[in-house]
């Protein structure tokens, strides 16, 4: 833990990780110099109420061309480390941290006040609905705890709070804020799955996607670096289990398994409709103790079973007792477009997946419904379709493609499911999901599912996947009967 006074810190952007971090780095007394090349109305705000605190605040277009001299500590939200910045940090060996290494530091230099516990969450796919169900658990259980990281609060802001004392944090962890992290080390943590993802983060240039592959789960295994409780693991993804069994844990830390079929010993999972915890118990070892029933999981959905045994997986080396896990389940408020049905017309049900911006995760709702009338396209960051469309290609009513990367889907559409109507929407922003729907809604059947699983970025048509999301259900609510199987 460095002297904070006389660290000289640079923040990259003042976004809301960026902003807590650099109020939090001021609070510390370190000088810290914030740098941000868009000159938003917001970001100038933010800039000058840190300019106020004490921060050096450079705002506007090439702010962060150049690293200054006598930098000691660069804070990222995310930054690839082939941005100019970042990559004269890396040169000059500059430490970058990310805003939730900042904050794991920062907790652990406040005397007198102990820090709160980490369980931490990342994986391709699931985050931020395991990391809700688990903060969830937590506060059945009657702990004080809040959900925070990747899924909204920054970390430092909790470190910062004055008027709650946190026992425990359920923090979801990105890649990109895994990559630069070295020192935490959780009580427990868990990567829930591992696919091709963001994998231009790692490689703009496209060249090498193996490599790009290789790195983007290096970074994931790094949640499990120091754990001192349970590296929790998902049994059938077996990149997960590889990694617990390369990480560098504490002394006596166990390796959980967690799977929506039978248990073994040392892991969750299902009988029947229960899920059950074969873990963390004193008793026998053929003992198994009762979690909770399947139909306390919602969104319903098979994949969403595996996320909360993964959550209850870390509830549980807390010590959050077994009503208590239930309990959670069942008050858990999910956030919006992860599955959310929005609205059943002439026996057709339309469902906002807008969250699914990857193969993997359209996979798993894909999966979830048969007939569907599929709406998906977007950025695809460099990955492919192949594999998700085959898989999927004997419950496609008819697919529907909108987005800058629609042609890629349509020509694996083309390759493996030759027999699936595919409709393309060329319109531009507006109004492209309005005909999405309009096209989707007319292939459709009573019975069948018209489902949002874009398997894309959203950024090259909206402002975030829940802007996409909202687009698709307003258009869905101003569908008439009429429109429902008229093709
Ligand atoms: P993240 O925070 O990792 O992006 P979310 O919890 O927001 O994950 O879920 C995003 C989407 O990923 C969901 O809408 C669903 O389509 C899919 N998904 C959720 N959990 C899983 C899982 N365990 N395996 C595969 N896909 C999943």
């Amino acid at each position: 833990i460095p002297d904070w006074t006389r660290l000289h810190a640079v923040v990259a952007g003042v976004g809301v990780a960026g902003f807590a971090a650099a109020d939090a780095l001021i609070e510390f007394g370190a000088r810290v110099t914030v740098l941000e090349d868009v000159a938003s109305e917001a970001n100038v705000e933010k800039g000058e109420l840190l300019g106020v605190l004490g921060a050096e605040v450079r705002i506007g277009p090439g702010s962060s061309a150049t690293l200054p001299d006598g930098v000691d500590l660069v804070v990222t939200t995310g930054w690839p480390p082939t941005s100019p910045l970042l990559s004269q940090a890396l040169a000059r060996r500059v430490p970058v941290w990310s805003e939730p290494e900042l904050a794991f530091r920062l907790a652990r230099s406040r005397p007198g006040r102990p820090a709160p516990a980490w369980l931490g969450i990342t994986g391709t796919n699931g985050k931020t609905t395991t990391t809700t169900m688990l903060a969830s658990m937590l506060t059945a259980a009657g702990l004080s705890t809040a959900a925070v990281g990747n899924i909204g609060r920054p970390v430092t802001e909790t470190v910062l709070d004055t008027e709650t004392r946190y026992d425990v944090l359920a923090v979801e962890l990105s890649s990109f804020q895994l990559h630069w992290a070295d020192r935490l080390s959780l009580h427990s943590a868990v990567v829930l799955n591992l696919q091709p993802d963001h994998l231009e983060w790692y490689d703009p240039a496209g060249g090498d996607r193996d490599a790009a592959y290789a790195a983007y789960a290096a970074d994931k295994a790094r949640i499990y670096a120091g754990v001192e409780h349970s590296c929790v693991y998902n049994v059938t993804d077996p990149a997960t289990e590889r990694m617990v069994e390369e990480a560098d844990v504490v002394e006596g830390a166990r390796a959980i398994g967690f799977t929506a079929g039978v248990p073994a010993v040392s892991m969750l999972g299902v009988v029947d409709d229960l899920l059950v915890d074969r873990a963390f118990i004193s008793q026998r070892r053929d003992s198994a103790l009762e979690l909770a029933r399947v139909s306390d999981v919602s969104p319903a959905a098979p994949h969403n079973v595996t996320n909360a045994l993964a959550a209850a997986a870390l509830a549980r080396s807390f010590g959050v007792p077994a009503t208590a896990v239930r309990d959670g389940l069942r008050a858990a408020d999910v956030p919006g477009h992860r599955i959310e049905t929005v609205r059943t017309l002439a026996g057709v049900r339309f469902v906002d997946d807008s969250k699914a911006t990857n193969p993997h995760a359209a996979d798993a709702s894909l999966s979830a419904f048969d007939p569907v009338v599929w709406v998906a396209g977007g950025q695809a960051k460099g990955v492919g379709f192949d594999e998700l469309v085959r898989r999927h290609a004997d419950r496609l009513r008819a697919a529907v493609l909108l987005g800058v990367d629609r042609a890629l889907i349509a020509e694996a559409l083309a390759r493996h499911a030759p027999q699936v109507p595919v409709i393309t929407v060329d319109a531009p922003e507006d109004g492209a999901m309005a005909q999405a729907v309009a096209a989707a809604a007319s292939r459709a059947r009573p019975g069948d599912v018209v489902l949002l699983a874009p398997a894309c970025a959203s950024l090259d048509m909206f402002a975030s996947y829940a802007a996409r999301g909202d687009a698709f259900a307003a258009a869905v609510n101003d569908l008439d009967e009429g429109a429902v199987g008229n093709a």
